[in-house]
């Protein structure tokens, strides 16, 4: 083919966009990265937390400056992908350009679940994803006296935080029983909770928003739940979950179900394009339902790999999920996948807890909290144990709780062959 073909392409401005033209150029390939943003991948993890904090926080990109191989990625801000045709090997963008491509990746990520509700369009109602969110909720927080937030989760928790730490009333709604109900145990959850309380945040479970109102004027008067009970507020934020972004890769007849299909490489249902990121679900040969991970950390890691595949290396994504949350002046830290069933055992470590997770006599997952980022090196440390299926002892483990070294020491110790 014509010598003007680039190597690769990849499409995206995020974690896993970044780390895959990064390995790409690495090896000396040029490569095209398409992003819908107006800026280089970056660093999406500060927006719920120091950009909403610390008014003019710069958003960190996911490249270091001054690299060398900083010169082969060709990066073309403002630039949404319209379709793709794997067979012809070639992507359109919005503008009507055609971008040739050896291989492509496909990092397109994910956007925020909409709330369905009657007066959720529109001002007032604000989601967080993306600069721009964060940057119109920062505002927003400037006039705001009272926040709803709508979703106990992860982003919830952390925009609950940084608003309180603002001086704004909050109260969030989470539907389940708990909130952090997907992947935290209840302990750190409780733990949590007891924190925002403890800031004054109202965290309300089980209650059912069914609309949001609005004065005549449009502006936002408050949440009515289920009961028909109003939470007044002057501004909304939906923390809901997310939605990949499959569209173009669902539209290009790739195997796609809640994600674009992956296998542990990177590779799609078309051998010239691959994905990674929180646009994919990772399906392991023979597995049914395959994993959707929303993390940082993963995506980062999902983009290499993918690089690495297309650059006919030998890699995988065999990664132990970890991710962290930053709320007021506590750390969480979580490494593993807990499956339903676990035992889980509960280990009061000096200012905060950490639960264990085991299945059997096995570690499987670590999940802790303290204030300050004391727990932070005993989770990671967790991690080859974890991966490894390695035997906790768990006597040991709450022997040593009190010291937070010597608890390190345990986990450490449990991935070394006995
Ligand atoms: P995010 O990344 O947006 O934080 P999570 O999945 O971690 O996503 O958390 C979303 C939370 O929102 C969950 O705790 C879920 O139970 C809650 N949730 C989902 N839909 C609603 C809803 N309509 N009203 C209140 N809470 C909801």
């Amino acid at each position: 083919m014509s010598s003007h073909r680039p190597d690769a392409v990849v499409v995206g401005g995020g974690p896993a966009a970044g780390a895959a033209a990064r390995a790409l150029a690495a090896a000396g390939r040029h490569v095209i990265l398409l992003t819908a943003e107006d800026r280089s991948p970056y660093d999406r993890t500060v927006l719920s937390k120091d950009v909403l904090l610390l008014p003019g926080a710069t958003v960190p990109e996911v490249w270091p400056a001054g690299d060398p191989w900083r010169e082969r990625i060709e990066v073309r801000t403002n630039t949404t992908v319209a379709s793709l045709d794997p067979d012809a090997r070639r992507l359109v963008t919005a503008s009507g350009d055609v971008v040739p491509f050896e291989s492509v990746i496909l990092a397109t990520g994910a956007q925020p679940r909409r709330l369905a509700l009657p007066g959720a369009d529109g001002e007032g109602v604000h989601y967080l994803r993306d600069t721009t969110d964060a940057a119109a909720l920062s505002q927003a927080l400037d006039h705001a006296s009272r926040l709803v937030i709508v979703g106990g989760g992860v982003i919830g928790l952390e925009v609950a935080a940084a608003a309180a730490t603002r001086g704004v009333d909050v109260v969030v709604l989470e539907a389940a029983d708990r909130v952090l109900a997907r992947g935290v145990p209840a302990a750190v959850a409780g733990w949590l909770c007891a924190l925002h309380e403890a800031h004054g945040v109202v965290v309300r479970t089980g209650v059912a928003p069914d609309a949001v109102l609005r004065s005549p004027d449009g502006a936002v008067t408050g949440v009515r739940l289920a009961d028909g009970t109003v939470v007044p507020a002057d501004a909304v934020v939906a923390g809901i979950g997310i939605v990949p972004r499959d569209g173009l890769a669902r539209a290009a007849g790739l195997a796609v179900d809640d994600g674009i299909l992956i296998d542990p490489t990177g590779r799609t249902s078309h051998p010239h394009v691959f994905a990674a990121g929180d646009a994919v679900r990772t399906r392991h040969p023979g597995e049914a339902h395959g994993i959707r991970l929303e993390s940082f950390t993963a995506a980062g890691r999902q983009g290499e790999v993918a690089a690495h595949t297309v650059l006919g290396q030998d890699d995988a994504f065999t990664d132990v999920p970890w991710w962290w949350s930053d709320q007021y002046d506590a750390t969480v830290q979580s490494m593993g996948v807990a499956p339903a069933g676990a035992r889980e055992e509960v280990l009061d470590v000096p200012g905060g807890l950490l639960v264990l997770s085991v299945v059997g006599d096995r570690l499987v997952a670590a999940c802790g909290v303290t204030h300050g980022p004391g727990i932070a090196r005993a989770v990671r440390v967790a991690g080859p144990a974890i991966a490894a299926g390695a035997r906790l002892d768990v006597g040991a483990a709450h022997a040593a709780a009190g010291d937070l070294a010597a608890l390190t020491a345990v986990l450490r110790n449990a991935a070394r062959p006995h």
